[in-house]
């Protein structure tokens, strides 16, 4: 069986896992025997993963749990070196602004034993989002606040207020917005009259516009069992001011049963949003999945469910990516990625944060 038809095979498993569930795939073909394990279904015990932009995460979740830590404030903890990281451009601090060159966040977390969640979405001037939703978690009755309550709500619990916006996410965002309309009254980076010391430039060499879906997820398993998650992130560059993605909403871009396990999201949120992938991806594991047949059966099903002929190759397959996460409540995990690139990172007993590959749905 090559790479990619045991990809679809054991996609095939977790889809079938799904459809005892809900009994909406009920055409769905019934699982069959796994015919090759990933290695992290033979992981036991506690555990860090996060996505591949969270090795520093993973090793300073996993030093706080072993400390005794509980681990909602540990991913939060691990987490919170990428969101203050100027040069990480997809999170928090230096994360690529919005249409209006203004950085909002979004970021979610889940504690397992309390079964409790906090988010907060389209927060603006607090470089830790993911501790502001703890917060929510922490002190609240609510489990999502958004926009200006945020930030206040932020500035009440202590969090000092600051610009996000690095010198160098503002001139990526001034490229975009020069090259963004022929007819506007913006010229293009390469009519731009420059002075000094950048007369010598060529034209347009201002770099390339980045694009980033880029966020931060992160799930921990402790010695006890208790599970906790979190995903953070500053979106899609350019967006529509107020657009809120998959990483604040509980179940989509986060999702935590300490019975089952955890799961969260990285990539086109709108997709995940409209299967509640995380969510989903739980209850595969809860049906029978490994974290890794899990995290394809979602994407499985995100691939079902992209209608729009702009979203789709020539194929008929998404052109986008996803790379989901899992952490099952025994210390298996996984990942899956809809198109090659996508990593993963796991920090567990046999040694400090180490990347590794997702498996890819569409090679
Ligand atoms: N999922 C995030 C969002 O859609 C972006 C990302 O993961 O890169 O906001």
């Amino acid at each position: 069986m090559n790479q990619i038809d045991r990809r679809r095979f054991l996609a095939a498993g977790a889809l079938g896992a799904g459809a005892a569930l809900t009994g909406s795939l009920a055409n769905a073909r019934p699982a069959p025997a796994r015919s090759a394990s990933e290695p992290g279904d033979e992981h036991r015990g506690p555990c860090v993963v996060a996505s591949g932009n969270g090795v520093r995460a993973v090793d300073k979740a996993w030093e706080m749990i072993q400390a005794g830590s509980d681990p909602a404030p540990a991913v939060v903890g691990g987490v919170g070196i990428v969101e203050s990281d100027p040069n990480d451009m997809s999170v928090g601090y230096g994360g690529l602004p919005n249409e209006h060159g203004v950085v909002q966040l979004d970021a979610s977390v889940m504690h397992g034993p309390t079964h409790k969640a906090g988010a907060v979405a389209c927060i603006e001037r607090i470089m830790n989002p993911a501790a502001v939703a703890l917060k929510v978690l922490q002190e609240t009755d609510h489990v999502m606040i958004v926009g200006d309550g945020a930030t206040r709500f932020a500035v009440q619990q202590g969090f000092k207020e600051q610009d996000l916006l690095t010198d160098r996410a503002r001139e990526a965002w001034l490229r975009w917005k020069r090259n963004g309309n022929p007819k506007d009254d913006w010229l293009d980076n390469d009519q731009i009259i420059r002075f000094g010391e950048q007369q010598g430039m060529a034209p347009g060499d201002a770099g390339a516009i980045p694009f980033t879906y880029g966020t931060i997820h992160c799930g921990g398993l402790d010695g006890a069992g208790n599970l906790a998650a979190t995903t953070t992130t500053s979106g899609l560059s350019w967006k529509i001011p107020g657009r809120v993605g998959d990483s604040p909403i509980i179940g989509a871009g986060m999702y935590v049963d300490n019975d089952v396990g955890s799961a969260g999201a990285t990539g086109r949120g709108e997709a995940v949003i409209q299967v509640c992938g995380a969510f989903l991806a739980v209850q595969l594991m809860e049906h029978g999945a490994t974290p890794t047949e899990a995290c394809l059966g979602v994407l499985e099903r995100i691939a079902n469910k992209t209608k729009r002929r702009d979203l789709l190759d020539d194929n008929g397959r998404p052109n986008f990516n996803v790379t989901m996460y899992a952490l099952r409540k025994d210390g298996a995990y996984g990942s899956a990625c809809m198109r090659p690139g996508g990593t993963f990172a796991v920090r567990d007993e046999t040694g400090p944060g180490r990347r590794i590959n997702s498996v890819v749905l569409f090679e």
